[in-house]
């Protein structure tokens, strides 16, 4: 652990967002701060911290005016990407001083490559010729988002010698430690296997000079918060951290008081606004009228990539069972299912071969799947935020999406809450069969606010 500088002018409990170094935190501490920043946190960000990106913002920027090198130009060009996006404008000069980032956008707004592109650059300009060494860590939620961004990385650094290890659960470790025994320059994981390799002693952060959390808000509901203040106790505390996160719940923020040092606080949006590509409709149906509704407009739409969300696996499972029955071909993913088969059913889903996937939370969270037409929420998402998160599935980059939810009278209230957070209400859905018998109810007034 490096000794910390003496911050003996500053009253110890008093947390500076804009000190210049990061103090060892102990677990203890941490309960404290948190207590003290849940209090004060509004105090330290606010939308006036918002940095300024000037002209950056304009429509139509290039790659090249980002200061990226030219084998990275060639890697992007080569995937199709023509033009930055805006978290991508803002996030990637920023982070290439090194400075630390919190940064919010709404899911497929293009944040891999904004953390990933200035970190391959800065790890290839200092790169010596012995044995590589992890530089750069970071950490997501699930294996599915782990491993699509280690997919995304290997891209991109095609044409530079920067190489990547993406390691999770769920699958046997040998592979993983051949690999990092190899030396590799950048690490993804999620926090469980990188926990166990770390105890091992096969992964050493002592040489870390980026940490990315990505998706952070929900790797703090899955709670991993203390994985992720004992991985901040690991890394040098030189090392440049990066927040990304859909949305800006109050832990996030607290998050960032906590361990950022005069972050950047960059949004591509405004905090939890809805996904305006996306034309989001309720329709008032019973629980037990759900599967029929839901086969009626898969069959009658003709719907050709629809994810489902389901709030358990138990009935995420039945429904698959009772679509086939109707001979629409799907399959489930979710926690209980062995990391091979949810693999293999999110490449069936991807190629078109199952026009239907039915999820959970967890296991859907940051699936990348392109042309995603419908995103149907079978049960509505009891936290509002899980909303942005869910609809975030379709509509990812310049393509519209439509996402139906279907409400159950007990659910009611969770659209309250839906409709509050993004502020507007969801159009109502009209002339379709099972609607349910209690009457629809009245709109309820958007400006008050949620508890
Ligand atoms: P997020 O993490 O914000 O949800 P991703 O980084 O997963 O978003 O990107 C979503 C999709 O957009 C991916 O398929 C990615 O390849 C694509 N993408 C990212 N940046 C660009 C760009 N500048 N131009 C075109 N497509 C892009
Ligand atoms: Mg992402």
């Amino acid at each position: 652990m490096k000794k910390h500088k003496d911050h003996s002018d500053k009253n110890e409990s008093e947390p500076d967002l804009h000190k210049n170094t990061r103090d060892p935190i102990s677990l203890d501490k941490s309960k404290e701060l948190t207590n003290y920043f849940r209090r004060e946190a509004k105090k330290f960000i606010s939308p006036e911290d918002f940095i300024d990106t000037g002209t950056l913002t304009d429509k139509n920027r290039y790659f090249h005016e980002l200061s990226l090198t030219d084998p990275i130009h060639r890697a992007l060009s080569e995937q199709g990407y023509r033009n930055p996006t805006p978290i991508q404008i803002k996030v990637i000069p920023v982070a290439l001083q090194g400075k630390d980032i919190l940064a919010t956008a709404q899911t497929g707004s293009g944040k891999t490559a904004a953390f990933a592109l200035p970190i391959i650059q800065r790890i290839e300009a200092r790169k010596t010729r012995g044995r590589s060494f992890p530089r750069a860590l970071i950490v997501s939620p699930t294996r599915e988002l782990a491993s699509q961004i280690g997919e995304n990385i290997k891209k991109y650094a095609w044409y530079t010698r920067v190489r990547q290890v993406t390691v999770y659960g769920g699958v046997s470790k040998i592979p993983q430690t051949r690999q990092l025994k190899k030396g590799k320059d950048i690490i993804v994981a999620t926090p469980g296997r990188l926990h166990d390799l770390i105890t091992e002693g096969v992964v050493e952060l002592d040489r870390i000079e980026t940490l990315v959390l990505d998706e952070a808000d929900r790797m703090l509901d899955m709670g991993f918060i203390d994985s992720i203040l004992e991985l901040i106790l690991m890394i040098p505390d030189t090392s440049q951290i990066m927040l990304f996160s859909a949305t800006m719940p109050q832990q996030i923020v607290d998050l960032a008081n906590k361990v950022l040092v005069k972050p950047a606080i960059i949004s591509a949006d405004p905090p939890a606004s809805p996904v305006d590509s996306i034309a989001s409709s309720v329709f008032f149906v019973e629980q037990d009228d759900k599967f029929s509704l839901l086969s009626h407009i898969i069959t009658t739409e003709g719907i050709k990539k629809a994810l489902v969300f389901m709030k358990t696996k138990h009935s995420a499972d039945r429904l698959v069972k009772k679509l086939r029955k109707d001979r629409i071909r799907s399959d489930a993913i979710h926690g209980d299912k062995a990391q091979h088969l949810r693999e293999k059913t999110l490449k069936n889903f991807k190629s078109g071969d199952i026009p239907v996937l039915v999820a959970t939370d967890v296991a859907a969270l940051g699936i990348d799947v392109n042309n995603i037409t419908h995103i149907i929420n079978f049960d509505m998402p009891a936290e509002a935020e899980m909303y942005i998160h869910r609809i975030g599935r379709t509509g990812r980059v310049g393509k519209k999406g439509i996402a139906y939810n279907f409400c159950a009278e007990r659910e009611r209230h969770y659209l309250v809450g839906i409709e509050q957070l993004i502020g507007q209400h969801l159009k109502r859905a009209e002339n379709y069969p099972f609607m349910s018998q209690i009457p629809v109810p009245e709109k309820t007034d958007l400006s008050e606010k949620r508890k």
